[in-house]
Formats: C-alpha cells, sequence, structure tokens
C-alpha cells in the first residue's frame, strides 16, 4: 500500500475530526486541519498548535481547494440537527460542493480519500438492524433531508468518482457518537442530558422518549475510520458504530445515575421525522477491518461527564 505521511482532515477542528488529528499526529503523521468554524472550535485544536508537525488552514469546503497531500479525511459538516437545521441550503451545499472539491483533490493527486457519512442515510429506518445494503427511508423535502440527501448524493459522487475516475474511495457510515469535545451547546442528546444533568437542570426529552439510538465511544469511532482508511481496495460502505441499542429514556435514567444529578425529566414535542430506532449491523467492519468498539457506554460516558464538568467549571470561573 502507499505510504500516508501527509493527511488532510477537513472539519478538523470539530468534534470528531480534533480527535483524528490528535491520533494521526500520534502515530507519526503531518496534519493539516481545514475548517472553516462553523460548528469546530480554536479550542478543540488548542493543544496540537504547538505541534510542528500540525497545520490549520481556514477555508469553506464550498470553495475549490489547492493543497498537496497523501491521504484525505473528509469530515467537514455540521452534524447535529440543531446546527445543520439552522441554515439548511447551507447544509446541501457543504455536502454536495464539499464533496465535489475533495473528490477532484483526490483525483488530481491520486490519492484515497474517506468520507464520514451517516447512518441519517437509513432515515427512519424499516429494517433494524440496518446493514450496508439497505437503501434506507428518508423523507426528501423534510427539515432533516438537507443533511439526509446532502449526505446520500454525496456517497453518490464518491461511488461515481470510483466507478468513472478511479479515486481511491472510502465511505464510512457513522451512526451516533458521543465523547469529549462535543460543544455544550451542540444541541445532541448526549451533551444536552450531561449539561443538564450536571445543573441539575430537567433534562429534556424527546416524544415519549421511546426512540432508541446506539452510541459509540469518540475513540472507537476514530479507530474504525483509521482502519479502514488503511484498508486497500474497501470501496463499499462501512457501518461504524456501537450495536448497543439504548432509548431516549434509559440514556436519561443513566446519566442522571452517573452523575449523581437531582434533575427530573420533561417532555417536549418530538422534532419532525425523528428516526425511531437505529441500530448498526456491525458485521462488514468485523469482517472486513477487524474492527468493533471496545469501549462501553458507562466508561465513555463517565469520560465524557468529566470533560463536560471541567468546561462548566471554566465557564462559571470565567463568569464570576
Ligand atoms: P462537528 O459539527 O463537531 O464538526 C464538523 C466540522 O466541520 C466543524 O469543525 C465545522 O466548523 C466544520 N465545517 C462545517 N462546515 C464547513 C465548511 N463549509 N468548510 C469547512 N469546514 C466546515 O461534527 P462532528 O460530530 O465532528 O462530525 C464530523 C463529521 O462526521 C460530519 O461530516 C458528520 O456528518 C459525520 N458524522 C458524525 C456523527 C457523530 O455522531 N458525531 C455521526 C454521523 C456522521
Ligand atoms: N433528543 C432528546 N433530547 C434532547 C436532544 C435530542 O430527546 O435534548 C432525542 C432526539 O429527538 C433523537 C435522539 O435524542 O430522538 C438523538 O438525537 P441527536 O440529535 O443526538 O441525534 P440524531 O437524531 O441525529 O440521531
Amino acid at each position: 500500500m502507499r505510504h500516508t505521511n501527509r493527511v488532510l482532515v477537513t472539519g478538523g477542528a470539530g468534534f470528531l475530526g480534533s480527535h483524528l488529528c490528535q491520533r494521526l499526529l500520534k502515530i507519526g503523521k503531518e496534519v493539516v486541519c481545514l475548517d472553516n468554524f462553523y460548528t469546530g472550535t480554536k479550542e478543540n485544536i488548542r493543544a496540537l498548535s504547538n505541534n510542528p508537525h500540525f497545520e490549520v488552514i481556514r477555508h469553506d469546503i464550498c470553495q475549490p481547494l489547492s493543497v498537496e497531500v497523501d491521504a484525505i479525511y473528509h469530515l467537514a459538516c455540521p452534524a447535529s440537527p440543531v446546527f445543520y437545521q439552522r441554515d439548511p441550503i447551507q447544509t446541501t451545499k457543504i455536502s454536495v460542493l464539499g464533496a465535489l472539491n475533495v473528490l477532484d483533490l483526490a483525483r488530481r493527486l491520486k490519492v484515497p480519500v474517506l468520507f464520514t457519512s451517516t447512518s441519517e442515510v437509513y432515515g427512519d429506518p424499516l429494517v433494524h438492524p440496518q446493514r450496508e445494503d439497505y437503501w434506507g427511508h428518508v423523507n426528501c423535502n423534510g427539515p432533516r433531508a438537507c443533511y439526509d440527501e446532502g449526505k446520500r448524493c454525496a456517497e453518490t459522487l464518491f461511488m461515481d468518482y470510483h466507478r468513472q475516475h478511479q479515486v481511491d474511495i472510502r465511505i464510512a457510515r457513522i451512526f451516533n457518537t458521543y465523547g469529549p469535545q462535543m460543544n455544550l451547546n451542540d444541541g445532541r442528546v448526549v451533551s444536552n442530558f450531561i449539561v443538564q444533568a450536571l445543573q441539575n437542570t430537567p433534562l429534556t426529552i424527546y416524544g415519549n422518549g421511546e426512540q432508541s439510538r446506539s452510541f459509540c465511544y469518540v475513540d472507537d469511532t476514530i479507530s474504525g475510520l483509521m482502519k479502514l482508511m488503511a484498508k486497500p481496495h474497501c470501496h463499499q460502505p462501512v457501518n461504524i458504530g456501537n450495536p448497543i441499542e439504548k432509548t431516549m429514556k434509559e440514556i436519561a435514567q443513566i446519566i442522571i445515575a452517573a452523575t449523581g444529578s437531582h434533575s427530573t425529566i420533561s417532555y417536549h414535542p418530538l422534532p419532525t421525522d425523528d428516526p425511531k430506532q437505529r441500530c448498526p449491523d456491525i458485521s462488514r467492519a468485523k469482517a472486513e477491518l477487524n474492527w468493533e468498539p471496545v469501549v462501553d457506554l458507562k466508561e465513555g460516558l463517565q469520560k465524557t461527564i468529566a470533560y463536560f464538568q471541567k468546561k462548566i467549571h471554566q465557564l462559571n470561573v470565567v463568569s464570576v
């Protein structure tokens, strides 16, 4: 396999991107982090900024780019429903134009390019758990469509650049991931519940809380992405997620217990098209990559809670 040294991470200042940059530096890569700081922060990459092998480029992925690298991880795109629905037209543009721009770059440089797709391509799935050969059940004009259809179109572009131009693609379909370096105001369920629990305010369950998700700790997700990139000729989509499924009610109770919180639960309307169930079938990742999650939910949540505790403490100190 081609030896890759200089790696571009688009969306490198975001939650997953900042962890990926850190892990790539650890194994001796030069890392170029590209971001426009829409949802990512300089704080996420502050610890890396003195590393001579780390470089940051402020750039909007909707614009063409030119940078000499040996591999590309393409993550740039807001991932939280709150943020991707704030400017839905921009979300579709980021997904489609962003994919075209990184694929053109990968084609010119003849380097592998990994796309972080999502379990959202399965929509509100009628097949459970979800295997990669399930085509999904997506509302193409609902409020989630900017993200779901944007990601589906990006997958189409990745496959077509592979078939038409032999670009060496990888497609990771990531399921809900949590961990340190999520934004306090990210709006996704794990960060919301932890911040609410730590502040002893009610945990906001949308709908009746019976909907399910399967949560993967960030270190496991990043290992999956790196193994996928390292696997030659793996051009089919691969689910990366933790198959242990929980309802939102269960997650709320687990987080209340883990934080020792006095929070109660408050119920709010379920957002339109909110998927009822999500659970990855990870047989392909196990067989092709020899990958499966190793961090259990309680351990991952403890690390995440410790991170948010520190963040909230810092904010309180600053505001005093
Ligand atoms: P995030 O919002 O924390 O990070 C996204 C990063 O992309 C941010 O740093 C943001 O500033 C940057 N970005 C957004 N628009 C950009 C643009 N136009 N140009 C350049 N940079 C831009 O989200 P995340 O959770 O780290 O997700 C990273 C990727 O993984 C996304 O593509 C997301 O769709 C995918 N994904 C994440 C999850 C998850 O659970 N975290 C699940 C499925 C898929
Ligand atoms: N959710 C919730 N309370 C919150 C935030 C989210 O009950 O404060 C629910 C949301 O309706 C969804 C699930 O938690 O059913 C996961 O939401 P998230 O935004 O984290 O991810 P996604 O819907 O994209 O899987």
